[in-house]
C-alpha cells in the first residue's frame, strides 16, 4: 500500500480555509483524515459534572458527520475513532503507513500534552503544523508573544495603526483521485451520545453542527436577513435568534474560519454600506483573537485561581449556592433565566453570560474556575481561550485595570429586558408577572403574590443572598487582597 498523508482534525472541523488539508494534498500522497472522540474529554470532573456534556457533544457529533460528507466529496475518507487519542493515532499510523501528519496548531496545554504523546508514539513521522484559528496569524502581528499588549484597547490600536489586513481565506482543494482505505480498516461510526456516556437531548439541538450550517447561517445573518446592518443596536439582546450573529458555535469548533466571516463583512460593506455595525462585528472578532493571544502569552496562568493578575482572592466554597446557580434557582430572575437557558440549550447571549458570571464571582464569591468549568461543560461554543479569558476578566483577576467590576443583575435586567420578555420565556412560573415585579419578585407583598399567583419561597425561590450586602462583602475581600478602587 502506498504511504499516505494524515490530516488530524481537532477544533478545525471544515475543509475551507484549511492549510493543513491543502498541504496534505500538495504532498502528492493519498490523503486520509482522522478525528478521535477521546473519553478523557467526556470524563466526570471532581466538581460533579462532565467535562463535555450533551449539548456540546451533540454539536461536535453533527460537525464530524458534516466534515465526513465534505471530505468525501474531495475523495478523502475520514476515519472516526473512539478511544485514547495517542493509541488510536498510533494504530492508524501503523496500519496506513502514514508518511506525515498535517494539523492546525492547538496551543492549550491539555491539547499540547496530547500532541506530545502522539508524537512520541509516531516516532520519526514528521508533523506539519499551521496556524488557522484566528483572523491574524501570530507571525503577522507587530509584537512578539511575550509582548502581547496588556489591554484589548492597546491591542486593537496597534492592529489598526498598522492597517494590518487579514490573510485571504483559502479555498478547499479540488477533489483527489480517490484515497482508498484498506478494506480491513473501517472508517468508523460517529459514537452516539450514549456511547460517550451522556444522556440524550430532550429537544432537537438549538444550533445544528457542521460547516454546511455555518455557511448557511453566515449568509442568512449578513445578507438574507440583513442583520449585520443593525448588529450594533441589537447585539445586547438576550432573547431573539438574530439579536447577534450566533457564529460562535461554528467559530469555536472551527466549522467556520474567522477569515471567511471577515470576507463577508467586507463584501457587505462594498456592496451595501459600511457603518458602525459592520465595524462592530469585526471588533468582536478582534476580541476573540485577543483572548487567544492572552492565552498564548500567559499559558496555564489563565487557569489559576489568582488569574493573571496574581491576586489572592479568598474564593468561597458553598455547594448549595453552586447548585442554585447551575440550576437557575437563585431568586434573581436574570441569573435564573440565563442559567436555565444554558442548561437547556447549551447557549447563552453575551449579556446574560456577563451577568451570571458576575453574580457567581461578585455576589456568591465562588471560585470562578468552577463557573468556567460549568460553562465549558455546557456551551456549544466553548473555546478554551475565550471562555477562561472572559471569566478571568469578569472575576477581576484578568489583566485589565478596573479593580472591582460588578453587574447589578436587577438593574441589568431592567435595562436590557425592560418588559421582562426574556425572563418570562425561561421562567414560566413568573409568566404572569408584569414589569417591574418580574425584575424583583422578592419585593412583592402578599397582595401582589396573591394577585399574580406566585408565592415567593414556594413557586419561585427567595434570593439566596442579599444583592447589596454580598457585593459589599466581596468588594472588601478584593480590597483586602490588594485590588482597591
Ligand atoms: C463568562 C463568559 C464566557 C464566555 N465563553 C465563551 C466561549 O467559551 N466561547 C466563545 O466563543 N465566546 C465566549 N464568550 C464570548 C461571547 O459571549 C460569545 O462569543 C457570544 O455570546 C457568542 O454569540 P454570537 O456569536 O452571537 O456573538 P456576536 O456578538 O455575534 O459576535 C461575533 C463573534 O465574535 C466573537 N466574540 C464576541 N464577543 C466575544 C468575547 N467577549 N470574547 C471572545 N470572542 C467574542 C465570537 O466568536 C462571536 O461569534 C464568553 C463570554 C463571557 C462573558
Amino acid at each position: 500500500m502506498e504511504r499516505c498523508a494524515l490530516v488530524w482534525f481537532r477544533n478545525d472541523l471544515r475543509v475551507h480555509d484549511h492549510k493543513p488539508l491543502l498541504r496534505a494534498f500538495q504532498s502528492g500522497r493519498p490523503v486520509i483524515g482522522i478525528y478521535v472522540f477521546d473519553p478523557h474529554d467526556y470524563r466526570d470532573l471532581s466538581y460533579g459534572f462532565k467535562k463535555t456534556d450533551r449539548h456540546r457533544a451533540q454539536f461536535i457529533r453533527e460537525s464530524i458527520q458534516d466534515l465526513r460528507d465534505n471530505l468525501s466529496s474531495l475523495n478523502v475518507p475520514l476515519l472516526i475513532r473512539h478511544g485514547s487519542t495517542p493509541a488510536e493515532l498510533s494504530k492508524i499510523a501503523g496500519e496506513m503507513k502514514v508518511d506525515a501528519v498535517y494539523m492546525h496548531e492547538e496551543f492549550g496545554s491539555e491539547e499540547q500534552a496530547v500532541e506530545k504523546r502522539v508524537r512520541e508514539q509516531l516516532g520519526d513521522v514528521p508533523f506539519y503544523i499551521d496556524h488557522g484559528h484566528n483572523l491574524y496569524p501570530p507571525e503577522d502581528l507587530p509584537f512578539a508573544m511575550e509582548d502581547v499588549p496588556d489591554t484589548f484597547s492597546q491591542f486593537r490600536k496597534r492592529i489598526e495603526k498598522r492597517r494590518l489586513s487579514a490573510p485571504a481565506a483559502l479555498s478547499p482543494p479540488p477533489a483527489l483521485d480517490g484515497a482508498s482505505v484498506p478494506p480491513a480498516l473501517e472508517e468508523g461510526p460517529v459514537p452516539s451520545l450514549k456511547e460517550l456516556g451522556l444522556e440524550e437531548l430532550d429537544l432537537p439541538p438549538r444550533y445544528p453542527g457542521g460547516s454546511t450550517h455555518a455557511r448557511e447561517r453566515l449568509i442568512e445573518y449578513i445578507f438574507t436577513k440583513d442583520r449585520l446592518k443593525v448588529y450594533k443596536e441589537t447585539r445586547n439582546g438576550m432573547l431573539h435568534e438574530d439579536d447577534s450573529s450566533k457564529f460562535s458555535p461554528y467559530l469555536a469548533n472551527g466549522c467556520l474560519s474567522p477569515r471567511i466571516v471577515y470576507e463577508q463583512i467586507k463584501k457587505y460593506e462594498e456592496t451595501y454600506e459600511k457603518n458602525k455595525s459592520t465595524y462592530m462585528l469585526y471588533f468582536e472578532l478582534l476580541w476573540r483573537d485577543y483572548f487567544h493571544l492572552v492565552h498564548r502569552r500567559f499559558g496555564d496562568q489563565i487557569f489559576y485561581s489568582t488569574g493573571i493578575s496574581g491576586t489572592p482572592i479568598p474564593w468561597h466554597e458553598n455547594e448549595k449556592h453552586l447548585q442554585a446557580w447551575m440550576n437557575g434557582e437563585t431568586g434573581y430572575p436574570l441569573v435564573d433565566a440565563g442559567m436555565r437557558e444554558l442548561k437547556q440549550t447549551g447557549f447563552l447571549s453575551n449579556r446574560a453570560r456577563q451577568n451570571v458570571a458576575s453574580f457567581f464571582t461578585k455576589n456568591l464569591g465562588l471560585d470562578w474556575r468552577i463557573g468556567a468549568a460549568w460553562f465549558e461543560s455546557q456551551l456549544v461554543d466553548y473555546d478554551v481561550s475565550s471562555n477562561y479569558g472572559n471569566w478571568l476578566y469578569i472575576a477581576g483577576v484578568g489583566n485589565d485595570a478596573v479593580p472591582f467590576r460588578a453587574f447589578n443583575v436587577e438593574k441589568q435586567s431592567q435595562d436590557y429586558d425592560p418588559d421582562g420578555e426574556y425572563l418570562r420565556y425561561w421562567l414560566p412560573e413568573l409568566r404572569d408577572l408584569p414589569a417591574p415585579w418580574i425584575h424583583r419578585p422578592r419585593d412583592m407583598g402578599m397582595i401582589e403574590q396573591e394577585q399574580y399567583g406566585v408565592v415567593i419561597g414556594e413557586d419561585y425561590p427567595l434570593p439566596i443572598v442579599d444583592l447589596y450586602e454580598s457585593m459589599q462583602a466581596r468588594k472588601k475581600e478584593f480590597a483586602d487582597a490588594g485590588r482597591t478602587s
